[in-house]
């Protein structure tokens, strides 16, 4: 059984000023740009919707639109990606920026970045969350990050444990209990 230990590793406050740090170097690299962002889902969507709000407050606009990644079913080890849920938007031309929650082994964010590729965008810039990068297996790095930590399981602001804990406005760590 895994419990949710009671201290956050994150605090709500500490996303919050992390994020308007963030916002401002995103800022000076993507305002005036035909920006799309595409966050990827489930674990960015509070991220994503945290971020574009501050966009705003920046006078960046963009459009806005998700795809749904995962790997396949059970075979998390085989590395393999599939789409599951399509973008809308056309990206052709486009500046995007692509946002995940957390950069683990790092298959996720290379698939999301070459289907992207593929799909003609102009230029291709990466923001996450989160990131363990003594997790990587594949060799790729965030063009933003939020959080460098350490190998622990994290839950909470759109990050689930079983579907669970994506609700917490904070970000919390499981521990065996
Ligand atoms: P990657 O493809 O980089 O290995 O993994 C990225 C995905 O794995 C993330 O988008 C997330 O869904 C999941 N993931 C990796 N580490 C964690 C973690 O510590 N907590 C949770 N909840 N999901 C994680
Ligand atoms: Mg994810």
């Amino acid at each position: 059984m895994t419990v949710l230990r009671k201290e956050p590793l994150i605090t709500e406050l500490e996303i919050k000023v992390r994020l308007g740090q963030m916002v401002l170097d995103l800022a000076r690299d993507l305002r005036g740009k035909e920006l799309t962002v595409i966050g990827i889902l489930r674990g960015s969507f509070m991220f994503t919707a945290d971020l574009v709000r501050l966009l705003y407050i920046n006078d960046i606009h963009p459009l806005i639109d998700f795809i749904f990644v995962t790997s396949y079913v059970g075979t998390e080890s085989s590395g393999e990606m599939r789409l599951l849920r399509d973008m809308s938007l056309d990206v052709k031309g486009r500046w995007v920026l692509i946002v995940d929650d957390i950069l683990d082994t790092g298959r996720t964010l290379l698939f999301a970045k070459n289907y992207i590729q593929e799909r003609g965008a102009e230029q291709i810039h990466t923001c996450v969350l989160l990131d363990k990068p003594s997790r990587r297996i594949v060799p790729i790095q965030a063009d933003y990050v939020g959080f460098s930590i350490e190998d622990v399981f994290v839950v909470g602001y759109g990050l689930d444990h079983n579907g669970k804990y994506r609700d917490l406005p904070y970000l919390g760590v499981l521990k065996e209990g």
